[in-house]
Protein backbone atom coordinates (compact mmCIF):
# COMPACT_ATOMS: atom_id res chain seq x y z
CA UNK A 1 0.00 0.00 0.00
CA UNK A 2 3.12 2.38 0.89
CA UNK A 3 4.17 2.31 -3.01
CA UNK A 4 -0.09 3.18 -4.22
CA UNK A 5 0.10 5.73 -2.06
CA UNK A 6 3.59 7.21 -3.03
CA UNK A 7 2.36 6.46 -7.09
CA UNK A 8 -0.87 8.29 -6.34
CA UNK A 9 1.11 11.12 -4.93
CA UNK A 10 3.45 11.12 -8.25
CA UNK A 11 0.64 11.03 -10.23
CA UNK A 12 -1.53 14.01 -8.69
CA UNK A 13 -0.30 16.03 -11.71
CA UNK A 14 -0.38 15.11 -15.36
CA UNK A 15 2.70 13.14 -15.99
CA UNK A 16 4.46 11.80 -19.24
CA UNK A 17 4.03 7.62 -19.01
CA UNK A 18 5.43 4.84 -21.09
CA UNK A 19 4.29 1.43 -20.62
CA UNK A 20 6.51 -1.19 -21.53
CA UNK A 21 6.11 -4.82 -21.36
CA UNK A 22 8.27 -8.18 -22.51
CA UNK A 23 9.53 -9.04 -26.50
CA UNK A 24 7.04 -11.01 -28.20
CA UNK A 25 4.00 -9.88 -26.27
CA UNK A 26 1.35 -12.40 -24.86
CA UNK A 27 -2.06 -12.35 -23.95
CA UNK A 28 -0.63 -11.06 -20.07
CA UNK A 29 1.43 -8.64 -21.30
CA UNK A 30 -0.21 -6.97 -23.95
CA UNK A 31 -3.48 -7.15 -21.90
CA UNK A 32 -1.93 -5.63 -18.80
CA UNK A 33 -0.44 -2.88 -20.85
CA UNK A 34 -3.25 -1.81 -22.60
CA UNK A 35 -5.82 -1.98 -18.90
CA UNK A 36 -3.30 0.23 -17.56
CA UNK A 37 -3.23 2.38 -20.56
CA UNK A 38 -6.49 2.95 -20.62
CA UNK A 39 -6.80 4.17 -16.88
CA UNK A 40 -3.51 6.20 -17.17
CA UNK A 41 -5.14 7.88 -19.92
CA UNK A 42 -8.39 8.67 -18.36
CA UNK A 43 -6.71 10.22 -15.49
CA UNK A 44 -5.29 12.54 -17.80
CA UNK A 45 -1.58 11.54 -18.24
CA UNK A 46 0.16 11.38 -21.64
CA UNK A 47 0.55 7.63 -22.05
CA UNK A 48 2.25 5.80 -24.74
CA UNK A 49 2.06 1.26 -24.46
CA UNK A 50 5.64 0.76 -26.36
CA UNK A 51 6.03 -3.37 -26.95
CA UNK A 52 10.12 -4.22 -28.29
CA UNK A 53 8.40 -6.49 -31.16
CA UNK A 54 5.39 -8.02 -33.00
CA UNK A 55 2.78 -9.80 -31.42
CA UNK A 56 0.62 -12.84 -32.89
CA UNK A 57 -3.01 -11.26 -34.58
CA UNK A 58 -5.47 -13.40 -32.17
CA UNK A 59 -4.53 -10.31 -29.75
CA UNK A 60 -5.24 -7.57 -32.22
CA UNK A 61 -8.51 -6.96 -31.34
CA UNK A 62 -7.47 -5.74 -27.93
CA UNK A 63 -9.14 -2.24 -27.46
CA UNK A 64 -6.28 0.20 -27.87
CA UNK A 65 -4.45 -2.33 -30.46
CA UNK A 66 -4.24 0.70 -33.05
CA UNK A 67 -2.50 3.17 -30.58
CA UNK A 68 0.55 0.68 -29.44
CA UNK A 69 3.98 1.68 -30.54
CA UNK A 70 6.07 -1.13 -31.86
CA UNK A 71 9.78 -0.85 -30.93
CA UNK A 72 11.06 -2.46 -33.75
CA UNK A 73 9.02 -0.75 -36.60
CA UNK A 74 9.29 2.80 -35.24
CA UNK A 75 12.24 3.17 -33.36
CA UNK A 76 13.67 6.44 -33.31
CA UNK A 77 9.60 7.41 -31.94
CA UNK A 78 9.50 4.56 -29.67
CA UNK A 79 13.45 5.99 -28.18
CA UNK A 80 12.13 9.31 -27.87
CA UNK A 81 8.97 8.97 -26.02
CA UNK A 82 11.24 6.66 -23.35
CA UNK A 83 13.92 9.44 -22.92
CA UNK A 84 11.30 12.01 -23.04
CA UNK A 85 8.97 9.82 -20.15
CA UNK A 86 8.79 10.65 -16.22
CA UNK A 87 7.37 7.23 -15.56
CA UNK A 88 8.05 3.61 -16.77
CA UNK A 89 6.10 0.86 -16.50
CA UNK A 90 7.58 -2.63 -16.41
CA UNK A 91 4.91 -4.71 -16.74
CA UNK A 92 5.12 -8.36 -16.85
CA UNK A 93 9.00 -8.20 -16.96
CA UNK A 94 11.52 -8.04 -14.26
CA UNK A 95 15.25 -7.72 -16.03
CA UNK A 96 15.67 -5.54 -18.60
CA UNK A 97 17.39 -8.56 -20.72
CA UNK A 98 13.30 -9.52 -21.72
CA UNK A 99 12.79 -6.31 -23.78
CA UNK A 100 15.40 -6.99 -26.26
CA UNK A 101 16.18 -3.95 -28.75
CA UNK A 102 14.85 -1.39 -26.15
CA UNK A 103 17.13 -2.73 -23.40
CA UNK A 104 19.78 0.11 -23.36
CA UNK A 105 17.29 2.90 -23.84
CA UNK A 106 14.92 1.95 -21.21
CA UNK A 107 18.20 1.45 -18.71
CA UNK A 108 19.34 4.66 -19.30
CA UNK A 109 16.02 6.52 -19.27
CA UNK A 110 15.74 9.43 -16.61
CA UNK A 111 11.83 7.97 -15.55
CA UNK A 112 10.93 6.83 -12.20
CA UNK A 113 10.45 3.04 -12.47
CA UNK A 114 7.23 1.33 -11.93
CA UNK A 115 7.23 -2.56 -11.64
CA UNK A 116 4.56 -4.36 -11.92
CA UNK A 117 5.15 -8.23 -12.30
CA UNK A 118 5.06 -11.69 -11.20
CA UNK A 119 8.49 -13.90 -12.32
CA UNK A 120 10.69 -14.95 -9.74
CA UNK A 121 14.02 -13.05 -9.05
CA UNK A 122 13.22 -9.50 -9.95
CA UNK A 123 16.96 -7.77 -11.61
CA UNK A 124 15.18 -4.62 -11.93
CA UNK A 125 14.87 -2.01 -8.73
CA UNK A 126 12.15 0.35 -8.70
CA UNK A 127 10.37 3.32 -7.50
CA UNK A 128 7.01 2.14 -7.13
CA UNK A 129 7.03 -1.90 -6.60
CA UNK A 130 3.92 -3.89 -7.28
CA UNK A 131 5.79 -7.30 -7.73
CA UNK A 132 4.30 -10.39 -6.57
CA UNK A 133 5.34 -13.62 -7.61
CA UNK A 134 2.38 -14.74 -5.96
CA UNK A 135 0.09 -13.43 -8.68
CA UNK A 136 -1.24 -15.81 -11.39
CA UNK A 137 -1.43 -12.65 -13.46
CA UNK A 138 0.20 -9.52 -14.43
CA UNK A 139 -3.56 -8.41 -14.99
CA UNK A 140 -4.05 -9.59 -11.51
CA UNK A 141 -1.69 -7.00 -10.34
CA UNK A 142 -3.09 -4.16 -12.67
CA UNK A 143 -6.22 -5.18 -11.29
CA UNK A 144 -5.26 -4.77 -7.47
CA UNK A 145 -3.56 -1.60 -8.51
CA UNK A 146 -6.47 -0.17 -10.37
CA UNK A 147 -8.71 -0.72 -7.39
CA UNK A 148 -6.79 0.33 -4.30
CA UNK A 149 -6.07 3.65 -6.47
CA UNK A 150 -9.62 3.83 -7.27
CA UNK A 151 -11.93 1.91 -7.30
CA UNK A 152 -14.12 -0.61 -9.00
CA UNK A 153 -15.40 2.42 -10.70
CA UNK A 154 -12.60 3.26 -13.47
CA UNK A 155 -13.08 -0.47 -14.71
CA UNK A 156 -14.82 0.04 -17.51
CA UNK A 157 -15.71 -2.91 -20.23
CA UNK A 158 -12.20 -2.23 -22.60
CA UNK A 159 -10.05 -2.16 -19.05
CA UNK A 160 -11.81 -5.34 -18.04
CA UNK A 161 -11.68 -7.77 -21.30
CA UNK A 162 -7.97 -6.35 -21.29
CA UNK A 163 -7.45 -7.93 -17.88
CA UNK A 164 -9.59 -10.62 -18.48
CA UNK A 165 -7.35 -11.95 -21.77
CA UNK A 166 -4.25 -11.80 -19.16
CA UNK A 167 -5.32 -13.57 -16.46
CA UNK A 168 -7.71 -16.50 -18.13
CA UNK A 169 -4.22 -17.33 -20.65
CA UNK A 170 -1.84 -16.83 -17.48
CA UNK A 171 -4.05 -19.33 -15.98
CA UNK A 172 -4.22 -21.55 -18.58
CA UNK A 173 -8.43 -21.13 -18.70
CA UNK A 174 -8.52 -21.33 -15.00
CA UNK A 175 -6.32 -25.06 -14.79
CA UNK A 176 -2.78 -24.09 -13.59
CA UNK A 177 -2.17 -23.73 -9.65
CA UNK A 178 -1.78 -20.55 -9.55
CA UNK A 179 -5.85 -20.32 -10.11
CA UNK A 180 -6.57 -19.20 -6.55
CA UNK A 181 -10.44 -17.72 -5.05
CA UNK A 182 -8.71 -14.58 -5.15
CA UNK A 183 -8.61 -14.93 -9.40
CA UNK A 184 -11.96 -16.30 -9.89
CA UNK A 185 -13.58 -14.01 -7.67
CA UNK A 186 -11.48 -10.79 -9.40
CA UNK A 187 -12.68 -12.46 -12.82
CA UNK A 188 -16.25 -12.48 -11.37
CA UNK A 189 -15.68 -8.64 -10.56
CA UNK A 190 -14.15 -8.27 -14.53
CA UNK A 191 -17.77 -10.25 -15.84
CA UNK A 192 -19.98 -8.04 -13.53
CA UNK A 193 -18.01 -5.07 -15.09
CA UNK A 194 -18.69 -5.84 -18.66
CA UNK A 195 -16.36 -8.82 -20.04
CA UNK A 196 -17.73 -10.93 -22.16
CA UNK A 197 -15.72 -13.84 -21.62
CA UNK A 198 -16.93 -16.14 -24.44
CA UNK A 199 -16.26 -13.33 -26.70
CA UNK A 200 -12.46 -13.27 -25.27
CA UNK A 201 -11.84 -16.93 -25.29
CA UNK A 202 -12.68 -17.03 -29.04
CA UNK A 203 -11.46 -14.40 -30.06
CA UNK A 204 -8.25 -15.97 -28.62
CA UNK A 205 -8.68 -19.25 -28.84
CA UNK A 206 -10.85 -19.47 -31.79
CA UNK A 207 -9.12 -18.32 -34.56
CA UNK A 208 -6.95 -20.60 -36.02
CA UNK A 209 -5.69 -21.07 -39.58
CA UNK A 210 -6.60 -24.48 -41.28
CA UNK A 211 -2.26 -24.50 -41.55
CA UNK A 212 -2.30 -23.96 -37.78
CA UNK A 213 -4.56 -27.04 -37.56
CA UNK A 214 -2.53 -29.03 -39.97
CA UNK A 215 0.67 -27.93 -38.24
CA UNK A 216 -0.99 -29.59 -35.07
CA UNK A 217 -1.13 -32.34 -36.67
CA UNK A 218 2.20 -33.00 -38.37
CA UNK A 219 3.91 -31.67 -34.83
CA UNK A 220 2.47 -34.38 -33.25
CA UNK A 221 2.65 -37.26 -35.58
CA UNK A 222 6.42 -36.26 -36.62
CA UNK A 223 8.20 -34.06 -34.30
CA UNK A 224 6.97 -35.25 -30.74
CA UNK A 225 9.23 -37.22 -29.02
CA UNK A 226 8.75 -39.16 -25.80
CA UNK A 227 10.95 -40.86 -23.28
CA UNK A 228 9.27 -42.50 -20.82
CA UNK A 229 11.94 -43.50 -18.56
CA UNK A 230 13.02 -40.09 -17.57
CA UNK A 231 9.32 -38.60 -17.86
CA UNK A 232 9.90 -36.27 -20.73
CA UNK A 233 8.28 -35.23 -24.16
CA UNK A 234 9.38 -32.52 -26.68
CA UNK A 235 8.85 -30.87 -29.57
CA UNK A 236 11.53 -30.21 -32.18
CA UNK A 237 10.23 -27.47 -35.06
CA UNK A 238 12.64 -26.49 -37.57
CA UNK A 239 12.73 -23.60 -39.85
CA UNK A 240 11.52 -26.24 -42.92
CA UNK A 241 7.96 -26.36 -40.59
CA UNK A 242 7.45 -23.06 -40.64
CA UNK A 243 7.67 -22.81 -44.64
CA UNK A 244 5.66 -25.63 -45.37
CA UNK A 245 2.97 -24.53 -42.55
CA UNK A 246 2.89 -20.77 -43.72
CA UNK A 247 3.38 -20.47 -40.12
CA UNK A 248 2.86 -17.11 -38.50
CA UNK A 249 4.17 -15.40 -35.00
CA UNK A 250 1.67 -17.41 -32.68
CA UNK A 251 1.51 -20.32 -34.29
CA UNK A 252 3.57 -22.41 -32.01
CA UNK A 253 2.32 -21.25 -28.81
CA UNK A 254 0.15 -23.84 -26.81
CA UNK A 255 2.05 -26.43 -28.53
CA UNK A 256 4.28 -27.62 -25.38
CA UNK A 257 1.23 -28.07 -23.43
CA UNK A 258 0.12 -31.41 -25.16
CA UNK A 259 3.29 -32.82 -23.97
CA UNK A 260 2.70 -32.15 -20.87
CA UNK A 261 -0.73 -33.52 -21.03
CA UNK A 262 0.22 -37.01 -21.57
CA UNK A 263 0.07 -39.41 -18.79
CA UNK A 264 2.86 -39.71 -16.85
CA UNK A 265 5.33 -36.74 -17.77
CA UNK A 266 6.56 -34.71 -15.83
CA UNK A 267 8.65 -32.07 -18.35
CA UNK A 268 7.99 -30.89 -21.41
CA UNK A 269 9.78 -28.53 -23.88
CA UNK A 270 9.72 -27.41 -26.91
CA UNK A 271 12.79 -26.14 -29.00
CA UNK A 272 11.51 -23.88 -32.21
CA UNK A 273 14.55 -22.57 -35.10
CA UNK A 274 12.91 -19.42 -36.26
CA UNK A 275 14.81 -16.67 -38.15
CA UNK A 276 18.49 -18.00 -37.23
CA UNK A 277 17.27 -17.75 -33.30
CA UNK A 278 16.11 -20.99 -31.14
CA UNK A 279 13.80 -20.77 -28.61
CA UNK A 280 13.14 -22.95 -25.92
CA UNK A 281 9.92 -23.10 -23.75
CA UNK A 282 9.94 -25.20 -20.62
CA UNK A 283 6.86 -26.68 -18.50
CA UNK A 284 6.58 -28.91 -15.69
CA UNK A 285 4.10 -30.25 -13.49
CA UNK A 286 5.33 -30.74 -9.76
CA UNK A 287 8.51 -30.34 -8.24
CA UNK A 288 11.43 -29.78 -11.43
CA UNK A 289 12.06 -26.00 -10.99
CA UNK A 290 11.86 -25.20 -15.35
CA UNK A 291 12.89 -21.81 -14.34
CA UNK A 292 16.25 -22.43 -12.80
CA UNK A 293 17.10 -25.14 -15.75
CA UNK A 294 16.04 -22.55 -18.16
CA UNK A 295 18.16 -19.73 -16.17
CA UNK A 296 21.16 -22.43 -16.13
CA UNK A 297 21.54 -23.84 -19.35
CA UNK A 298 19.60 -21.69 -21.76
CA UNK A 299 20.17 -18.04 -20.51
CA UNK A 300 16.60 -17.88 -19.72
CA UNK A 301 13.96 -17.75 -16.50
CA UNK A 302 10.33 -17.87 -16.11
CA UNK A 303 8.39 -19.27 -13.29
CA UNK A 304 8.93 -22.64 -11.20
CA UNK A 305 6.78 -24.26 -13.36
CA UNK A 306 6.06 -22.48 -17.03
CA UNK A 307 9.69 -20.90 -18.06
CA UNK A 308 11.57 -20.34 -21.33
CA UNK A 309 15.28 -19.70 -22.86
CA UNK A 310 17.56 -19.24 -26.26
CA UNK A 311 19.97 -21.07 -27.18
CA UNK A 312 23.01 -20.59 -29.69
CA UNK A 313 23.98 -23.66 -30.94
CA UNK A 314 22.45 -25.70 -34.13
CA UNK A 315 18.87 -26.98 -33.81
CA UNK A 316 20.47 -30.77 -33.09
CA UNK A 317 22.94 -29.36 -30.84
CA UNK A 318 20.45 -27.82 -28.89
CA UNK A 319 18.24 -31.08 -28.44
CA UNK A 320 21.32 -32.85 -27.91
CA UNK A 321 22.51 -30.36 -24.91
CA UNK A 322 18.72 -30.32 -23.75
CA UNK A 323 18.49 -34.39 -23.76
CA UNK A 324 21.87 -34.48 -21.76
CA UNK A 325 21.17 -32.05 -19.15
CA UNK A 326 17.49 -32.97 -18.22
CA UNK A 327 18.35 -36.56 -17.84
CA UNK A 328 20.80 -35.28 -15.05
CA UNK A 329 19.29 -32.69 -13.75
CA UNK A 330 15.99 -34.86 -13.18
CA UNK A 331 18.07 -37.78 -11.89
CA UNK A 332 19.25 -35.26 -9.10
CA UNK A 333 15.52 -33.84 -8.43
CA UNK A 334 13.86 -37.08 -8.35
CA UNK A 335 10.61 -35.61 -9.93
CA UNK A 336 7.42 -37.40 -8.04
P1 LIG B 1 6.64 -19.19 -22.92
O1 LIG B 1 7.18 -20.57 -22.94
O2 LIG B 1 5.14 -19.20 -22.90
O3 LIG B 1 7.24 -18.30 -23.95
O4 LIG B 1 7.08 -18.58 -21.54
C1 LIG B 1 6.80 -19.20 -20.33
C2 LIG B 1 7.31 -18.34 -19.20
O5 LIG B 1 8.72 -18.24 -19.25
C3 LIG B 1 6.79 -16.93 -19.22
O6 LIG B 1 6.49 -16.57 -17.90
C4 LIG B 1 7.92 -16.11 -19.74
O7 LIG B 1 7.92 -14.86 -19.19
C5 LIG B 1 9.16 -16.91 -19.34
N1 LIG B 1 10.16 -16.84 -20.40
C6 LIG B 1 10.03 -17.25 -21.68
N2 LIG B 1 11.15 -17.03 -22.38
C7 LIG B 1 12.03 -16.46 -21.54
C8 LIG B 1 13.39 -15.97 -21.67
O8 LIG B 1 14.00 -16.04 -22.73
N3 LIG B 1 13.95 -15.42 -20.55
C9 LIG B 1 13.28 -15.36 -19.35
N4 LIG B 1 13.91 -14.80 -18.30
N5 LIG B 1 12.02 -15.80 -19.20
C10 LIG B 1 11.39 -16.34 -20.26
MN1 LIG C 1 2.37 -12.98 -17.13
Amino acid sequence: MKDIRALQDFLQSPKKIVITTHANPDADALGSSLGLYHFLKRKGHEVNAIVPNSYPDFLEWMPGNSSVINYEKSNSKATELIRDAELLFCLDYSGFGRIKGMKDVAQQASAKIALVDHHLNPEIKPDFNFWNDKSAATAELIYDLIINFSGKDEIDVNIAECLYAGIMTDTGSFKHPSTTSKIHRIVADLIDLGANVNKVSRLIYDTNSLERLRFLGHALAERLKVDESSRVAYFVIGEEDFKDFKLKQGDTEGLVNYALSIKGIAVAAIIIQKDNEIKLSFRSIGDFAVNKFAEEYFSGGGHKNASGGMSELSLEETEKKFKELIDKDILKTRIK
